[in-house]
């Protein structure tokens, strides 16, 4: 719950459990909603929803989203109207996150933004002229998905070395694995966490893989940067809780790549809403959508 500036009024949270279906998930979604109003003492004025896609902004509709296999056609958005009689807006998670670093954090007053998250994938957001752009059917580009690499590992986008493949953090255990010798004590129980604090630690394998690590992102956002040449770029997702330690990697590949755009324009900077992106953003979603009228309560 969410007032009209961003600030969070109130939270709750529960796993998504997609096998217990659809129908059981709304009911819960709408037990929690009235039980946070309660808890942050407000009315709901509107609701917001950031989901992994593919979602259809514009009717409302999941698409064929791997993480939920049996959810196709529902529409959480004219549900979610119905129960309480309020606006309801979606957008995918990673445009939801843009817009709210867009709205009410690190990327304010920028009106040329995009917004990365490196995790377990790379999700990113396109703000244009300060619209969220949208491909045909409402589709959200897949920029993580790019291709730095043709001989790289296949991905289920069907690229082989997309970024994604390349760049997010379990492509740094991947790249340990493969090069680390068979006897490197931190082998077992490896994530990309782990590896970022024995680097810290200087552990010599694991600042190889922060080397790497900081080479591969370097290259998408160097490609970001030459094809947009964005004012902002908001970097966040749990990979950048270690920023520190890829961010000169990152602007030695910007510097040495981008030499036909002013790259000096596009600053690098981390997202500010922190824990509570996905949660801010799917509140802003709803003030994209339906900002101009007037919010008295809370989202
Ligand atoms: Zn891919």
């Amino acid at each position: 719950m969410i007032d009209k500036d961003g600030k969070v009024l109130a939270r709750r949270e529960c796993t998504t459990d997609a096998d217990r279906g659809y129908a059981e998930a709304l009911r819960r979604i709408i037990e929690m909603l009235r039980a946070t109003a309660q808890t942050a003492n407000t009315e709901i004025s509107g609701i917001g929803i950031g989901s992994t896609g593919p979602v259809y902004p514009l009717t409302g509709e999941i698409g064929d989203v791997n993480f939920f296999p049996h959810w196709k056609g529902e529409n959480p958005v004219q549900d979610l109207e119905q129960a309480f009689q309020v606006k309801v807006a979606m957008e995918n998670d990673a445009d939801a996150a843009a817009l709210g670093e867009a709205g009410w954090g690190a990327g304010r007053n920028k009106s040329r933004l995009i917004y990365v998250t490196i995790g377990t994938g790379i999700g990113t957001g396109l703000i244009l002229d300060g619209q969220l752009y949208r491909g045909a059917d409402q589709s959200h580009p897949e920029i993580g998905h790019h291709v730095i690499d043709p001989s790289g590992p296949l991905c289920l986008c069907g690229f082989r070395g997309c970024w994604e493949s390349l760049a997010a953090g379990p492509a740094m255990v991947t790249w340990i694995e493969k090069n680390a010798p068979p006897d490197y004590s931190h082998r077992a129980d490896l994530t990309a966490k782990k590896i970022c604090e024995l680097a810290r630690q200087g552990d010599s394998w694991a600042m190889r893989s922060v080397e790497h690590e900081g080479r591969y992102l370097g290259l998408g956002l160097a490609n970001l940067v030459t094809m947009f040449v964005p004012e902002v770029i908001v970097l966040g997702g749990s990979v950048m809780k270690s920023a520190v330690l890829f961010l000169e990697g990152i602007r030695k590949v910007i510097a040495a790549s981008c030499r036909f755009v002013p790259y000096q324009q596009t600053a690098l900077v981390l997202a500010s809403l922190g824990e509570d992106a996905n949660l801010i953003g799917a509140g802003r979603v709803w003030f994209h959508s339906f900002g101009s009228e007037v919010a008295t309560g809370a989202i």
